[in-house]
């Protein structure tokens, strides 16, 4: 598939203009050109809400202020400070990227796409965004709402759920980026493509009526917008029921939950957790004698992106001088530490609103 002459010759334009006319400008992570927090806002925003990530990433750069506080933090901290993000992996993903920029790069972000693309965590769209941002690199970034946009545009019948697909709409969208564009040009048609992807070409009603790029767009002229991306996979959601075992004891006028660290890998991957069973007699027979203090809690549901999990709470107060329950792996975390410890979100705000 080529691109049509008019389209080519339109697109970038059109964007850059707009974006410059209409687009976000005030976001804190706009304006720099600095790497480091262009980085970790692109890793922040991966599948999250703008609203949601105003919150997190003042908070992350006033405790890790460029990439060497990062890399000296430990995994710990940098979890606990990105609980309630949800999709873990970046956490891990991003300090590991932090130790690698020090100790292979000196602490300096690589300059080029290809190379930041090398990276962990960094995937081709992010490493585009990157050095469009902070170099100016005429590279186009490809996420999920940019394939949106273009498939639209272009009527890309292509099945993005397949890579080679997705191969081949960023090929046809480095055919539609500005020609021979300044620093500035790249970063206005950059942040324009998010801009539309976020704002104009939603998932469901696009808002066609105000879309810069609207006399171009082919989806709009034959009126399929509802048919495009072509996606045939879709992935169901699975649901799981979860007991969470709670276990509480206060010693020396001090009270502690009792916490493990999740398996490598699967939900809540390296994160720190009270025991998890499978159903209430399994989550019973880990307290042994202790089961007659259980108290049944109210069930909580979470969702995640395959999984609805249902969780049911049951909280053990040990008795003072009983003998413990033998768990093997864990340890008793006290109360006012547990802000320092990564907690899954629904987790964390379950041991907040424990009853007396
Ligand atoms: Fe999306 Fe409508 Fe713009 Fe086409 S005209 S790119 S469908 S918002």
């Amino acid at each position: 598939m080529k691109v049509p002459g008019p389209v080519s010759a339109g697109f970038a334009p059109a964007l850059v203009h707009w974006q410059r006319r209409d687009g976000r400008h005030g976001l804190p992570w706009q304006g720099t050109r600095d790497p480091y927090r262009v980085w970790l806002s692109e890793i922040m925003l991966q599948q999250t809400q703008v609203s949601t990530v105003l919150g997190y990433y003042p908070r992350f750069l006033s405790r890790f202020p460029d990439v060497h506080a990062l890399a000296a933090a430990s995994e710990d901290e940098v979890m606990s400070l990105w609980s309630g993000l949800g999709y873990y992996s970046r956490a891990r993903n991003l300090h590991r990227c932090a130790c690698t920029v020090v100790s292979e790069h000196g602490g300096h972000f690589p300059a080029t796409s290809s190379v930041l693309a090398t990276l962990p965590g960094i995937g081709d769209s992010t490493a585009a965004a990157i050095a469009a941002f902070c170099h100016g690199e005429r590279v186009s970034i490809a996420d999920g709402n940019v394939r949106r946009v273009l498939s639209r545009l272009l009527a890309f019948e292509g099945d993005l759920s397949q890579a080679r697909a997705q191969r081949e709409l960023w090929q046809l969208a480095q055919s539609l980026l500005p020609e021979r564009p300044s620093a500035d040009d790249m970063v206005a048609y950059t942040q324009g493509l998010m801009d539309l992807g976020a704002g104009v070409c939603t998932l469901r009603q696009p808002a066609c009526e105000r879309c810069p790029v609207a006399a171009l767009c082919e989806a709009r002229r034959s009126g399929t917008t509802d048919r495009f991306p072509v996606k045939t996979k879709r992935v169901a959601r699975r649901h799981e029921s979860w007991w969470l075992l709670v276990l509480r004891k206060t010693e020396a006028g001090q009270l502690s939950i009792w916490l493990e660290r999740r398996p490598p890998r699967g939900i809540w991957a390296g994160l720190h957790c009270v025991p998890v069973a499978g159903d209430d007699a399994q989550a019973l027979a880990v307290v042994g004698e202790h089961a007659g203090a259980a108290r049944h809690l109210p069930a909580l549901a979470h969702a995640l992106t395959h999984r609805e999990l249902r969780l049911h709470p049951v909280l053990v107060d040990l008795v003072p001088g009983a003998a413990e329950p033998v768990i093997p792996n864990g340890r008793w975390v006290p109360m006012e530490q547990l802000s320092d410890v990564g907690l899954p979100a629904p987790v964390r705000s379950l041991l907040q609103q424990l009853p007396g």
